[in-house]
C-alpha cells in the first residue's frame, strides 16, 4: 500500500466564523455501539445491521440518508456488493464539503504474528469505527447548530460512509494478482460521481478522510496524495489543529503515499481530498501496532484524541 515519498506546501487563511460544539464522549460511545455488532464484513448479518443503524441514527437527528448500492469485482475477481451510506446536511452558503470514512471491517486479522490467528475478521474499533463515529458526532452537532442557529454560516456538508474500504487482497491469497483491491465503495462511489453530469451533481470544495482516528498516541503526518491533490486543504486543516492545541497529533511531518479512500476521490472524482490517518513511520507496516489484528479494540481508543480530531474537523469545515 505504500509507494515513494515528498511533500508540498500551499498557505492559505482561515477566519473561523460560527462556534461549534464537539462531544468526544459522544463519539466514542458511537464506536463502542458500532464494535458491539461484531466485525462488520461485508455480505454478513452484523454488517447489515450496523449498516441499518447508521442510516437510523442519521435520521433521528432529522438528517436525509441516501443509499448507493452496486457492485466491484474483488481481490479474487469475484463481484462484491457494495453499500455506500450518504447524510446530506444543508447549508445556507454557496459551499459544498465531503466529509467520509470506511464503514466496513477487514475480514481477516493479516497482520497476526501467528499464521493461524490470520484469519479472523478484526473488530475495527480504530480501522473503521473511529471516523464514522466521530463523524456521526459531527453530523449531529451541524444538524443542532443549523436548526438552533439561523444566523450561522454553515457550508453543505454530505457525510459518507464508504463500504468495503478493507476487502483488499489478503497476505495468504496466492491467485492472480489485481490492482485496485482496497477502496471499492470509494472506488464506485467516485465513478458515479465522474459520470453525473456536472449540473446535476453537488460541487464540493474539498473532502476530508478519517481512517484509524482513535489511538491514544495517534500522530497524522501530511500524507503524500493529499499534499500532492489538496495542498491547501492540508496547511488549513494542520494549521488550524495547530492553533487549537493539537499539534501533537497534527505533525508537521510528510508521510509515505497511501492507498486509502481520498486516493480515488481525487484521482476520479476530482475532488480535492485530504485523508487524516495514523501513520507510524518507525513501524514496519507504517500503521499501529494493532493494525490488521485482533488488538484493534475498544482498549485502542481514546476519548482525547476523539475530541482532538472532531474540533479540528469541525472548525475547519466552519471556516471561510
Ligand atoms: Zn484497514
Amino acid at each position: 500500500m505504500l509507494l515513494c515519498v515528498s511533500c508540498t506546501k500551499q498557505q492559505q487563511s482561515s477566519v473561523i466564523n460560527v462556534q461549534w460544539s464537539f462531544s468526544g464522549d459522544t463519539a466514542y460511545n458511537y464506536i463502542a455501539q458500532q464494535v458491539a455488532f461484531g466485525p462488520r464484513v461485508p455480505d454478513t448479518q452484523a454488517h447489515q445491521a450496523c449498516g441499518d443503524w447508521l442510516i437510523s441514527e442519521l435520521q433521528r437527528y432529522g438528517i436525509g440518508v441516501s443509499e448507493q448500492h452496486g457492485t466491484m469485482m474483488n481481490y479474487a475477481g469475484k463481484p462484491q456488493a457494495i453499500r455506500n451510506i450518504i447524510g446530506h446536511i444543508p447549508g445556507n452558503t454557496p459551499t459544498a464539503i465531503l466529509l467520509c470514512a470506511h464503514w466496513d471491517t477487514r475480514p481477516w486479522s493479516d497482520e497476526e504474528e501467528d499464521y493461524d490467528n490470520r484469519f479472523t475478521p478484526i473488530l475495527g474499533a480504530n480501522d473503521g469505527a473511529s471516523g464514522v463515529g466521530i463523524l456521526l458526532e459531527i453530523a449531529r452537532q451541524l444538524q443542532i447548530l443549523r436548526t438552533t442557529n439561523q444566523s450561522a454560516q454553515i457550508p453543505t456538508i454530505d457525510v459518507i460512509f464508504f463500504d468495503a474500504e478493507d476487502m483488499g487482497t489478503p497476505s495468504h491469497y496466492t491467485g492472480k494478482e489485481r490492482e485496485n483491491t482496497w477502496c471499492l465503495g470509494s472506488q464506485l462511489w467516485s465513478t458515479l460521481y465522474q459520470q453525473t453530469p456536472v449540473s446535476q451533481r453537488t460541487n464540493y470544495q474539498y473532502g476530508i478522510l478519517l481512517d484509524m482516528v482513535g489511538d491514544p498516541s495517534a500522530t497524522f503526518p501530511r500524507e503524500y496524495f493529499s499534499t500532492t491533490y489538496a495542498g491547501s486543504y492540508v496547511e488549513l486543516i494542520w494549521r488550524t489543529a495547530a492553533r487549537l492545541g493539537y499539534g501533537r497529533h497534527f505533525v508537521n511531518q510528510a508521510a509515505y503515499p497511501i492507498t486509502d479512500d481520498h486516493y480515488y476521490v481525487n484521482t476520479i472524482a476530482g475532488i480535492p481530498c485530504v485523508d487524516i490517518i495514523d501513520y507510524k513511520p518507525q513501524n514496519g507496516t507504517g500503521f499501529a501496532e494493532w493494525w490488521h489484528t485482533q488488538q484493534d479494540n475498544m482498549q485502542n481508543i481514546n476519548k482525547q484524541t476523539l475530541q482532538a480530531v472532531g474540533e479540528t474537523v469541525i472548525t475547519t469545515i466552519c471556516s471561510r
